[in-house]
């Protein structure tokens, strides 16, 4: 892995960084061709694409029973760590259930009432690995949320990932299909014979179900792009190269469109890092899968004359993951505003994240984190704004209103509040 100063970046090396959008571009033509076919032909286009990506001949789409059965096979040791994280996440997202409120307002009583949405379709990856951590991730939030009908998409195979549909069974999924990639995602937005349309579409992927969540965008709501994984490590000189490096090759592995970064204002640990990383991809079985990652124009280590540069160029980055392996970690991360999720310290590596913390990763990439956060249980319900105002407290504001309706030239308006007082 190279070592670049920032100091010396070229415009096109920047924007290669900063403008970084993990191939999705160069897919969103077939992925548009993709997604209008579902629309047209339902489940007919949804065998046939299965048959084409996937090398699978599928019989039923639904197969929701297939979860319940997985989840009485899996082996104990795995069934008992999918409870232990669903746990941990399902902790962590009950304490972000909105409550109702009402409050006075010199007379006008004003609040928010928060209401979960019907549907929701959550889609598990499942190309060149297994993610039912992803169906945890997806359906949970969706479940403590208050969602009615929850519905999983997961690529389809001859066998089903057991350990997938038990985590899909785990995390209490109301419908199961079998559909990956693009048209999974256009099944989930628009409907087909088979699988129900859903109000929301989400979940990560790689660069064709990123495509097709911005595709669908629109007609109906998505959470954010979730596509291939990144990672931003702050270190300075007390950071430990090693498990920098461990850091980077883990989110490397996920897909050869990930985007893996360290910055550091330190020579010693850039230089340490950079041959540790390559020690450690060759230790790897997707070693293949990690070198094509740190081959990216969006990869590097990144060395800063100062940690202040460090933090201005993590910032700009607007990575999914920012780790901290610094002595003041808590003061750079006040300076780095944007970012999907942290993680602090030595201990905190982003798998603890990825599995079992507790916190979601379904996050966002390409710079989202810029505008927005993870996924959440925000994501799955709506608000609604209430007021009630008394007699008094309209006529309080009632001067204000009509003067700003006349000024508006709606006097409509302001008639309907000074009938109020005839
Ligand atoms: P996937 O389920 O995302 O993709 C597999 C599907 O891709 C297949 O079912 C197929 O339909 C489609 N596909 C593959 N090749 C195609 C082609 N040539 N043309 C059209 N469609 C094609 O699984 P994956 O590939 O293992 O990727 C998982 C992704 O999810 C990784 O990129 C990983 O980094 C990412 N991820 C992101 C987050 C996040 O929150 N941002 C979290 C977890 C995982």
């Amino acid at each position: 892995m190279d070592v670049h100063t920032i100091a010396d970046l070229g415009p096109d090396e920047r924007s290669a960084l900063f403008d970084r959008d993990a191939g999705v571009e160069a897919v969103r033509d077939d992925v548009q061709d993709i997604v209008s076919q579902v629309r047209e032909e339902g489940d007919v286009a949804l065998r046939r694409f299965a048959s084409e990506f996937d090398g699978v001949e599928v019989g039923n789409v639904d197969i929701t029973d297939a979860a319940e059965r997985a989840y009485e096979e899996v082996d104990d040791d795995v069934r008992a760590a999918i409870e232990d994280a669903a746990e941990n996440i399902r902790a962590f997202h009950e304490r972000q259930v909105p409550e109702d409120w009402r409050e006075d307002f010199e007379g006008r009583e004003l609040g928010r009432r928060y209401r979960p949405l019907d549907s929701a379709g959550v889609y598990a990856p499942g190309g060149t690995a297994a993610y039912p951590s992803s169906a945890l991730m997806g359906v949970i939030p969706a479940k403590v949320a208050g969602v009615e009908h929850v519905a999983v998409a997961t690529p389809p195979a001859e066998t089903v990932n057991p350990v997938t549909l038990a985590a899909i069974h785990v995390a209490g999924a109301d419908a199961v299909y079998q559909v990956g990639g693009a048209q999974a995602i256009a099944a989930l937005a628009y409907g087909t014979e088979t699988v129900n349309a859903t109000d929301i579409v989400v979940g990560p992927g790689n660069r064709w179900v990123t495509a097709a969540k911005a595709e669908v965008r629109g007609d109906v709501a998505i959470d954010f792009l979730a596509g291939p994984s990144e990672i931003m490590v702050v270190a300075d000189a007390t950071a430990d190269p090693e498990l920098v490096a461990a850091d980077l090759v883990a989110q490397a592995e996920h897909d050869e469109n990930a985007s893996v970064v360290a910055v550091t204002d330190d020579e010693g640990v850039a230089e340490a890092v950079a041959e540790s990383v390559e020690e450690q991809a060759g230790e790897r079985e997707r070693e293949a899968v990690i070198r094509a990652a740190l081959e990216s124009d969006a990869s590097g280590v990144f060395r800063a004359r100062s940690m202040s540069e460090a933090v201005l160029f993590a910032e700009e980055y607007a990575a999914e993951h920012l780790s901290i392996q610094a002595e003041d970690d808590e003061e750079l991360l006040e300076r780095i505003p944007s970012a999907g999720s942290a993680f602090l310290g030595p201990y905190s590596p982003v798998a603890a994240g990825d599995y079992a913390a507790g916190t979601n990763h379904v996050l966002p990439t390409g710079g989202a984190a810029r505008v927005t956060g993870g996924l959440s249980v925000d994501t799955f319900v709506r608000s609604t704004t209430v007021q009630r105002l008394s007699e008094d407290s309209l006529s309080d504001i009632s001067e204000t209103i009509t003067t700003l309706a006349e000024a508006e030239g709606l006097e409509g308006h302001a008639e309907s509040v000074r009938k109020r007082f005839e």
